[in-house]
């Protein structure tokens, strides 16, 4: 690992990359100066010290990772009661696309307990292998195993790249299994590439979603990233699957946990609008509470649930569950109507996956419009009761974008 130096002799304890580093990284104790675990290696104080005692000395281990020895693609199938998590097959789609690109396979790695089916319905999906783990004490995710089991699948076929979901299941374990293999992970990408040599180019907004920063992993592999549910198009059955499952022997040793399931409770599951085909959202256009029972008419109308931008949940017209966006849901409906929605990016980057994308703001340069298919200028308060009206009179969908 690369480490911040100091040269001893030269540092007059100025204190000035003390306040140079945004970080709290470094620290004066005593006579010397030290750098902290909150160091980011970001250089500031290198810049900051007026005599050039400090400098970043490189880690010698870098550049040695063969990267001919990792080759394609490993998605992780999160399965839940048994059942393979949606994510899942969105991971094998985007997998197939990457492999498609290096030439290389794509491998699934499956745990928990009479599993087999679920291997083989895997397998329709087109990847080449599954790997399956099955056994009693994998039925539920405990993080240990499902660690352990992983690593020791990753150091006997050494993927290229890792692809988890970014749920609460793949967000435990993919930063373990990083730190096992030492080697970088990128959490809850929104788009992802590959480079003509294997390297992952991932997406994810940085900055509070004030730009889309592009991260690769070019010294290590493998390159794992995390991926939210709704974000990337699920995969499709092929006609003819011709992948294997591979039945992989499970030492006792790896099972070893310090958590005991006891039971399992299922959460009273309200409709989400992750799922839903049909999402009419408002922003801080309509102005007033109320407006939201509008909204609500008009989703009911068509058969959808109500999403909201971020400062209706801060004003507490809503709940954290509707927020659309970067730091709430990302969605991808069939149809999405954006009433009184700007069309910041944040708000964007969880529903612009949409097939289908309706703007009402009266203000004709909203974003919001960039991102939209159709869009109409005007007041949500007289659009949207239209809309409604023409629904109860049996008008359809599409008569009323031929109206817009
Ligand atoms: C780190 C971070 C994360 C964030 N995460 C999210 C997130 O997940 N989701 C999210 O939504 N935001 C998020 N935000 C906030 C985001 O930056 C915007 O502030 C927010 O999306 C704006 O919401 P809005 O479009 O409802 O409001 P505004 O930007 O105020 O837009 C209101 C719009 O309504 C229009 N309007 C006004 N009256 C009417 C009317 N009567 N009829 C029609 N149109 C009308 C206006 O022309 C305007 O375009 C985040 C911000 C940060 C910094």
């Amino acid at each position: 690992m690369s480490r911040m130096q100091v040269d001893h002799d030269l540092c007059t304890l100025c204190g000035q990359c003390v306040e140079a580093c945004p970080f709290d990284g470094v620290e004066i104790r005593g006579q010397a100066i030290e750098f902290t675990d909150s160091c980011r290696l970001c250089r500031l104080c290198i810049k900051a010290c007026p005599v050039g005692a400090l400098w970043l000395e490189e880690s010698e281990a870098v550049g040695t990772v063969d990267k001919a020895e990792y080759q394609g693609v490993l998605v992780f199938a999160e399965q839940r009661q048994g059942q393979i998590q949606p994510v899942t097959y969105e991971l094998i789609g985007k997998g197939l696309e990457l492999a498609r690109q290096l030439d290389e396979p794509v491998a699934v790695f499956l745990a928990g307990n009479n599993i087999k089916p679920q291997a083989e319905r895997l397998l329709q999906y087109g990847v080449d292998r599954v790997y399956l783990y099955d056994h009693p004490k994998l039925e539920h995710f405990r993080i240990e195993p499902y660690t352990a089991l992983m690593v020791e699948l990753v150091g006997e076929i050494k993927p290229n790249i890792i692809l988890m979901g970014a749920t609460s299941v793949g967000r435990s374990l993919a930063p373990r299994v990083a730190a096992r293999l030492r080697t970088g992970l990128t959490a809850d990408c929104t788009s992802l590439s590959v480079k003509a040599n294997g390297d992952l180019v991932q997406t994810r907004p940085a900055f509070g979603g004030n730009v889309m920063a592009q991260i690769i992993t070019p010294r290590h592999r493998p390159q794992m990233a995390t991926v939210r549910y709704k974000v990337m198009p699920a995969a499709s059955k092929v006609a003819k699957p011709h992948g294997k499952i591979v039945h992989c022997q499970i030492d006792e040793k790896l099972l070893q946990s310090g958590i005991e399931v006891l039971g399992f409770r299922p959460h009273h599951m309200v409709d989400s609008i992750t799922d839903a085909d049909i999402i009419v959202a408002g922003g801080r256009g309509i102005g007033r509470p109320e407006g939201l029972e509008l909204l609500g008419e008009l989703a009911d109308l068509l058969g959808g649930m109500v999403g909201v931008t971020r400062p209706l949940v801060e004003q507490g017209w809503a709940s954290y569950t509707q927020q659309v966006g970067m730091s709430g849901r990302t969605v991808r409906p069939r149809l999405y109507v954006a009433c009184g929605i700007s069309g910041a990016i944040q708000h964007v980057a969880g529903m612009r996956g949409s097939d289908v994308i309706f703007a009402i703001n009266t203000d004709p340069n909203a974003a919001i419009f960039d991102a939209a298919h159709y869009g109409l200028v005007g007041d949500l308060y007289e659009i949207v009761p239209n809309l409604i009206q023409r629904l109860k009179e049996g008008g359809s969908l599409d008569a009323v974008f031929q109206a817009g």
